[in-house]
């Protein structure tokens, strides 16, 4: 396993010693703290939050965040959170990135566009992994269009009243602060704003949802009725704190992007350990041509879409951002990832079917990389309009 990830890095002219360190620094975390205690999580569908507080320790939930609030910003460029995001996929197991990272959407409108006060009380809890964060966008009535969302905050003298609901929210029941959008004006992105709600606020309630991957990471519905926010949990102007989130996409398109190629690695991996024992017609599986030019069209998938990755970080790091390029990461690394996880269950045979591979939990995970943090019909169509293909 590891000589294929250290190997494509070694190439790279993006990643030295620094990115190194936190590979190994997240790698030695996963085998100690995730690999052991894994297959109960996703066998009893929950992970203890103890794990979130012991990545914090370890400097993991606080990556690129800034120093004054607990994170380590000084050296760190978006290819240490590529790294963390690789060795996180090392696992094996997707939702361990929503279970441990998923502050990573929800706090920076927070820190863009929250006051001091909510800052400090939010920011140094949820970078030692001591709180846990949620971000609310999408609603049973759909996700894609966020613009039509209909969950409502009207302002009562100090006070905004919450009524609605929102659908399939990673860390929904265990999250301590739930960024959500809400309608506080009249149709459209310009009438959403940003509301923190806390968990216990009278009227707000969570049900767990039982999904076909990502076990050991809970997926909630929240409803909200006549939830009382404080107007001092807005986040950023009423009516003006939606494009945070917009611009918080790129970030999570690149960083998705990259798991989907340290998942699809591992997938590799597996078929390929496979292929060298397995014995069919008298010799070994990689001794039939057709297998082995499979792996190296598994490889070749994933190394393209790697150099697409760090093009995109580049461009990131930069500050030459294009949506489209992002959107269009997007897609490209879930169809590598889908592509080589149904390669690798070919492989793999029968073994592919029966849960104790990798490869059978990656290839029912594959599914969400798709739909959720834009699908890929959206995302395309983006990309489309942003190139001026209309
Ligand atoms: C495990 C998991 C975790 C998630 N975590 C979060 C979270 O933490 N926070 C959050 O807010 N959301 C979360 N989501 C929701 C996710 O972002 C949405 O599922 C996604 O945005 C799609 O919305 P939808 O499911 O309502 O599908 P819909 O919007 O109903 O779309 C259904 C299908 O129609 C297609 N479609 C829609 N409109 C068009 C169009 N105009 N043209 C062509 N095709 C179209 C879509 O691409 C999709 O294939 C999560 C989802 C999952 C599965």
């Amino acid at each position: 396993m590891e000589a294929i990830f250290d190997a494509w890095r070694v190439r790279s002219p993006f990643y030295n010693e620094t990115h190194e360190e936190i590979s190994h620094l997240v790698r030695r975390f996963i085998q100690k703290e995730v690999l052991p205690n894994l297959d109960h999580w996703e066998a009893t569908c929950d992970t203890p939050r103890e794990l979130n507080r012991k990545a914090g320790e370890a400097g993991i939930t606080g990556l690129g965040f800034p120093e004054q609030y607990g994170g380590t910003s000084e050296g760190i460029d978006i290819f240490h959170n590529l790294v963390c995001a690789e060795e996180l996929a090392l696992a094996g197991a997707g939702g361990i990135h929503s279970v441990l990272m998923t502050h990573f959407v929800a706090l920076p409108p927070v820190l863009a566009m929250g006051s001091e006060e909510m800052k400090q009380r939010i920011a140094p809890a949820v970078l030692r992994g001591e709180k846990i964060m949620a971000l609310g966008i999408t609603e049973p009535s759909g996700g894609s269009d966020v613009a039509r969302l209909k969950t409502t905050a009207v302002r009562r003298g100090g006070k905004y009243i919450v009524n609605g609901s929102k659908m399939f929210i990673s860390n929904g029941m265990r999250a301590d602060y739930y960024v959500v959008a809400v309608r506080t004006g009249g149709e459209g992105m310009k009438g959403i704003s940003l509301l923190l709600i806390e968990k216990g606020s009278p009227g707000f309630t969570q049900t767990k949802l039982d999904k076909m991957g990502w076990h050991c990471s809970d997926t909630a519905a929240l409803y909200f009725d006549d939830v009382e926010v404080p107007v001092e949990n807005l986040i950023g102007p009423e009516n003006g704190g939606f494009i945070k989130i917009l611009e918080n996409f790129n970030a999570e398109r690149l960083v998705a992007a990259q798991s989907c190629c340290g998942q699809a690695r591992v997938c590799l991996t597996e078929a390929a350990e496979w292929a060298k024992q397995r014995y069919t017609f008298g010799k070994r599986l990689t001794e039939h041509q057709v297998i082995r030019v499979k792996l190296a069209d598994m490889q070749r998938h994933i190394d393209t879409t790697q150099a697409f990755v760090d093009l995109c970080a580049w461009r990131f790091r930069e500050g030459k951002i294009n949506a489209a390029d992002f959107a269009l990461l997007k897609v490209q690394a879930t169809r590598t990832f889908e592509r080589v996880a149904r390669e690798a269950a070919q492989v793999l045979g029968g073994a592919s079917y029966i849960r104790g591979t990798k490869t059978e939990r990656l290839y029912r995970e594959v599914r969400v990389y798709a739909i959720g943090g834009g699908s890929e019909e959206i995302l395309l169509d983006l990309a489309g309009r942003q190139l001026g293909y209309c």
